[in-house]
C-alpha cells in the first residue's frame, strides 16, 4: 500500500473548530464505540478507581461511562464547543478553571470532580500538568493526528503512561489512495515502530 499519499496532509486547528461549528462531526458516536465495550475488561483488568486519559476526546460518551463506573477521566480537546456539548448532553454541571501552566488554556471540570477536560492542544500537555494514567482510550486520536506529528504524539503519550497502564487503540484500515483522511491510515507496522 502507498501511505505516501497522506504523509504531507495537514489539518489545522481552525479546520477542526470549523467542523464542530458546522456540525460536520460524523466521527462522533452517540452510542459509543463497540470496541470500547468489547475491550473494556482488558483496559480495566479488574482494577478500580483508575485514571483514564482521552486524547483528542471530542465529546466521547465513553468518558461519562467510565466516570459513572467510579474512574476518573481526563480529556483534551481543542474545541471548547465540543467540551460544552459533552457536559450539556449528559446534564453534568461543571466549572471552568484556568490552567496556569498553559497560556490560553482552560479546564472544564465536572462538579463531581471526576471528569476534567482540558481545552487546548494535546501538544501543550505534559505529565507535570496532567499526571500519568492507568489507561488510555485512543479512538479517533492517533488516526486524527497529522501524519507529520505522529511520532511527537506517541512520544508524548508514552510519557503520560504509568508503568502498568493499558492502551486501547482503534485504527481504521483502508486504501489511503482513495481517501485523504482524517481518519488517516496507520499501518500496523508503523504502530509497532511508533510505540516500540
Ligand atoms: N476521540 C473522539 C473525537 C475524534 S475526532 C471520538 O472518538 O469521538 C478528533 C478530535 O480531535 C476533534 O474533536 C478535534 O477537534 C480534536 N483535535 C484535533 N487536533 C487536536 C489537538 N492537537 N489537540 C487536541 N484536540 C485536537
Amino acid at each position: 500500500s502507498d501511505i505516501g499519499s497522506q504523509k504531507d496532509r495537514v489539518v489545522t486547528e481552525e479546520e477542526w473548530l470549523q467542523k464542530w461549528e458546522t456540525g460536520n462531526i460524523g466521527f462522533h458516536k452517540e452510542q459509543g464505540h463497540p470496541l470500547f465495550q468489547k475491550y473494556l475488561d482488558v483496559l480495566l483488568n479488574g482494577r478500580s478507581g483508575l485514571r483514564v486519559f482521552f486524547p483528542l476526546c471530542g465529546k466521547a460518551v465513553e468518558m461519562k461511562w467510565l466516570a459513572d463506573m467510579g474512574h476518573s477521566v481526563v480529556g483534551v480537546e481543542v474545541s471548547e464547543q465540543a467540551l460544552k456539548e459533552f457536559f450539556a448532553e449528559h446534564n453534568l454541571p461543571y466549572c471552568e478553571e484556568p490552567v496556569p501552566e498553559i497560556s490560553g488554556a482552560k479546564k472544564l471540570r465536572s462538579a463531581s470532580g471526576n471528569i476534567s477536560l482540558y481545552c487546548c492542544s494535546i501538544y501543550d500537555l505534559s505529565s507535570s500538568i496532567v499526571g500519568k494514567f492507568d489507561g488510555v482510550w485512543d479512538r479517533g486520536s492517533l488516526v486524527a493526528v497529522n501524519p507529520c506529528d505522529r511520532q511527537r504524539y506517541v512520544s508524548l503519550m508514552i510519557t503520560l503512561m504509568e508503568k502498568n497502564s493499558s492502551y486501547l487503540l482503534v485504527t481504521v484500515s483502508y486504501d489511503p489512495n482513495k481517501h485523504k483522511g482524517p481518519p488517516f491510515y496507520v499501518p500496523e507496522s508503523e504502530i509497532k515502530s511508533l510505540f516500540g
